[in-house]
């Protein structure tokens, strides 16, 4: 994780320089780790809206619910704002060659950013991911693979590929850019609640960083005096079927528990078996007073349609978190004045199903790349 000079940021990044600064992800430009700002890849990422949903907050134990609207974001998804960090990384070090394991949303956005940056994108997603993301990527010139395996089978290509081909694994946890471009998820929260936090914090969690990210940038934000007070609870949401992290919490261990058979038909975002960070995540919902919870694909489609009642296109991971919402207010974990925010992480029509393009290949080995 990339640690900053914080005494140095302190000088230079006060709430009124902020407000001056322009509407997007880079206005925290001395919290991200890119120097030469020439090298910033930008395609109009962050500054997403932050909406209070009050007619369903009255309807409901609780005392207020946002939805950051994550979905607004180039390519849909909160992955943009990971890989325009990332990617200006790789341009400020001239390379070249960018590879990513995904399950949708990561090859969109790393494709695009690519793009942008005229750097050769290689994306692997499993074989069942919605065909839109595979057009996607295919849109924006990544050569792009289909893999009979989920997302780790695809990130044991790139690792066996790697050397070969030069490319360099963007994946989850395996630079410091994504976690950093997450971030700012978190701090723009906290200047759009002028600079307050909330209570609760819904994320859907797959390989974790998002979550880690937020929890990074309100430690960033408290030591700079920003904000103060109580870290709010941090809870985890996955699809029943695939919760290493709730299994792991329910358990009571330090070591996430990847499940025997995770099914195909999971929100792809969040069908991770075995997050990289997963003792991270478990030790934030541990010290934050937080807690996991899972849920059923019934009740992500439902929720889903809940989120729609209010104008708000949701992907099944934001259903997923509003339905989590609906638990913890019956289980009582959610107190009837928490402020909660809820993450709505990618725009639900890129899920509609649609066939992949025939001309692209299945592979299950490294080996079978030509
Ligand atoms: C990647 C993704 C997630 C999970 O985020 P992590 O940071 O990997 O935990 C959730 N929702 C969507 C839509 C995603 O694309």
């Amino acid at each position: 994780m990339v640690e900053y000079d914080l005494d140095r940021v302190k000088a230079k990044m006060t709430r009124e320089v902020l407000q001056r600064r322009p509407a997007s992800m880079w206005r925290y430009r001395e919290l991200l780790p890119v120097q030469n700002q020439q090298a910033v890849v930008s395609l109009g990422e962050g500054w997403t809206p932050l909406l209070s949903l009050d007619r369903w907050a009255k309807s409901l134990p609780v005392g207020q619910i946002w939805v950051k609207r994550e979905e607004q974001n180039p390519t849909g998804s909160f992955k943009a704002r990971g890989f325009s960090v990332a990617v200006s990384l790789l341009q400020e070090r001239s390379i070249r060659k960018a590879a990513v394991p995904s399950n949708g949303n990561a090859a969109s956005a790393l494709a695009a950013y690519a793009a942008r940056a005229g750097i050769e994108a290689y994306v692997f997603v499993p074989q069942d991911c919605p065909g839109m993301f595979v057009r996607e990527a295919v849109s924006f010139g990544a050569s792009t693979w289909l893999v009979d395996g989920l997302i780790h089978d695809a990130g044991k290509i790139i690792e066996d590929g790697k050397k070969e081909h030069g490319w360099f694994n963007v994946g989850t946890a395996k630079e410091p850019g994504r976690l950093e471009g997450k971030k700012t998820m978190g701090l723009e929260m906290a200047e759009q609640m002028g600079w307050q936090l909330p209570d609760v914090i819904l994320y859907p969690t797959g390989g974790g960083s998002g979550l880690i990210g937020i929890w990074k940038a309100f430690r960033e934000l408290k030591a700079l005096g920003l904000v103060q007070g109580e870290m709010p609870r941090f809870v985890s949401v996955q699809e029943e079927g695939c919760t290493p992290i709730v299994d792991a919490v329910k358990k009571q261990t330090t070591q996430v528990i990847p499940p025997a058979n995770p099914p195909a038909s999971s929100p792809t975002g969040v069908r991770v078996p075995r997050p990289p960070a997963g003792a991270l995540i478990l030790s934030i919902l541990r010290e934050t007073e937080g807690t996991a919870v899972a849920v059923t694909a019934e009740e992500i489609a439902d929720a889903q349609r809940i989120l729609g009642a209010h104008g708000i296109s949701a992907s099944p991971e934001g259903g997923a978190v509003a339905a989590a919402l609906l638990w913890l207010c019956d289980s009582g974990f959610i107190r009837s004045d928490d402020r909660v925010v809820l993450f709505n992480t990618a725009h639900a029509l890129k899920y509609w199903h649609y066939p992949a393009p025939r001309e692209i290949s299945v592979i299950r080995e490294y080996r079978e790349m030509e």
